[in-house]
């Protein structure tokens, strides 16, 4: 076997190769969650599928491994790591939308805001998340929860095929027909099986959406609660909403002097008429008098970036993840005991519905693990200065394990940080097992580990 020097693999790739001592390494070795501290053997600025290809072939020749960045949101910080070679797939985000098909085909580096802003000019969308600079790749990957879901489904119930580099270095195209084991776990199993470098989605008529949050008293937290556990098995697909903690933020619909204190929080993206939409939102008003409120008709691309600014690059990132099949009244206690202890203006706990359209979907149908669940939570620590790691990793962890007896065992892979690796089996569940099978099939040798890896 011939280790080729990264000088080398420099002359088979169009795009970057970023080495250490270069001017740009330092910027290059990091990601999105600043708590990472990883240095890579290399990172690869790919331009397409075949700098995709040599990048791998290399990683596998040299003996390294491979780590995978689309949009380097990855909390535990998989787009980076000590040795690794770094496939970046951030200059390949073009995305072709076909509207008479109703499908858009986005490189495997695309942001949730290029895709949507590409699809909205045919007033289409798909499921993605709830805010723009996460990309398309790991989000579907894991599974994909946003606004859309209840209506559409999870992002990777949208995907109809994925062109994949595998771990032997060729190029196959995934989809029903083509490789139907490795479709099946690219659809909630992660990016364990090979990098993505297209995935092309179904897409759905979504264009002004009336929607927004609004913030409530912590003393009507328990009814905010309690009305989405009721209303939302039987509320319209158009309605999207969510139920949530956070700091208030600067914004002019906050009253003065309420800025930065903990509040119950209800976002919605209704995708039906502006009228309905204004009576479904006012279901909510009827539970509670909102504190302030930000809801209206806008674009659905407005939506997915209004909350961009309240979570910029280089924060502190710790999560913890967990799903309820039902958000039973011990599970709201323990939520309102932790919830309002939300202790910085980027930190967020949401409790995103998994129904509707998810549900639609067999369990076994694709390797998301867990369509029985009603609502999956996170509990997403984000703060700006590593002096406070200790309280906020705690605020996570110790509200995490209060609301565990009351969750089902795992969580979303996508939600999970680097210390839940062994909770992967059971974010599967009963889809654990062929999960691994198919691993065994394509990555044998577990060339793409850096994940919340399904050991082969
Ligand atoms: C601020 C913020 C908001 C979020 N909001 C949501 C949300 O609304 N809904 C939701 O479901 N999740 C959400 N997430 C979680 C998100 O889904 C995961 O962090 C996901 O991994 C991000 O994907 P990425 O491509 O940006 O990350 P990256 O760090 O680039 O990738 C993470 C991992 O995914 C895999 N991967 C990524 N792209 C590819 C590819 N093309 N081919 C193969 N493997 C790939 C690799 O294993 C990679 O290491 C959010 C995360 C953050 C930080």
């Amino acid at each position: 076997m011939t280790t080729q020097l990264p000088g080398t693999l420099a002359d088979r790739v169009e795009g970057r190769v970023i080495r250490p001592g270069d001017a740009d390494y330092e910027e290059a070795r990091h990601v999105y969650n600043a708590m990472i501290d990883a240095r890579p053997h290399v990172v690869v600025r790919c331009a397409g599928t075949d700098d995709v290809v040599a990048a791998v072939r290399y990683a596998a020749e040299s003996g390294r491994a491979v780590a995978v960045r689309g949009g380097g949101h990855s909390v535990p910080g998989f787009g980076t790591a000590d040795d690794a070679v770094v496939v970046d797939l951030s200059p390949m985000q073009a995305v072709d939308v076909d509207p008479g098909a109703r499908t858009a085909s986005a490189g495997g580096g695309t942001t949730w805001g290029r895709f949507n802003d590409a699809t909205a000019a045919s007033g289409l969308a798909t499921t993605g998340g709830i805010i723009s600079t996460t990309g398309i790749g790991g989000l579907t990957l894991g599974g994909g929860i946003g606004h859309l879901t209840r209506g559409y489904g999870l992002s990777c119930d949208n995907l109809l095929a994925a062109e994949v580099v595998t771990a032997d270095g060729r190029v196959v195209t995934a989809d029903d027909r083509e490789n139907a084991d490795l479709f099946w776990a690219l659809r909630g199993g992660g990016g364990n099986f090979g990098v993505v470098t297209r995935f092309t989605y179904r897409l759905h008529p979504v264009g002004t959406v009336f929607a927004g949050p609004m913030f409530f008293e912590l003393d009507d937290a328990g009814a905010l609660f309690e009305f989405y556990r009721e209303y939302l098995p039987r509320a319209p697909r158009e309605y999207g909403g969510f139920p949530a903690f956070h700091q208030a933020p600067p914004l002019p619909f906050i009253p003065e002097g309420r800025v930065g204190e903990p509040m119950a929080v209800a976002v919605s993206c209704w995708t039906g008429s502006e009228a309905d939409g204004e009576r479904v939102v006012d279901r909510i008003r009827q539970v509670a008098r909102p504190i302030g409120e930000h809801v209206g008709p806008m674009p659905y691309t407005a939506l997915n970036s209004a909350f961009d600014a309240l979570h910029p690059p280089g924060l502190q990132h710790y999560w913890k993840a967990a799903y309820v099949t039902e958000l039973t009244d011990a599970a709201i206690a323990a939520h309102l005991e932790h919830g309002p202890r939300v202790p910085a203006v980027s930190s967020v706990v949401h409790l995103y519905p998994i129904d509707g359209a998810a549900h639609d979907v067999a369990p076994d149908a694709t390797a998301f693990g867990h369509r029985d669940a009603t609502f999956a939570t996170v509990i997403a620590g984000m703060w700006p200065d590593p002096a406070d790691n200790e309280a906020n990793t705690r605020w996570v962890r110790d509200y995490h394990a209060a609301i565990a007896p009351h969750s089902e065992p795992g969580g979303y892979t996508n939600f999970a940080s680097a210390d839940d690796a062994d909770k992967v089996a059971d974010n599967y569940g009963a889809n654990y097992a062929r999960l691994r099978g198919v691993k065994r099939s394509w990555d044998p040798g577990n060339l793409f580990r850096h994940n919340q890896n399904i050991a082969p």
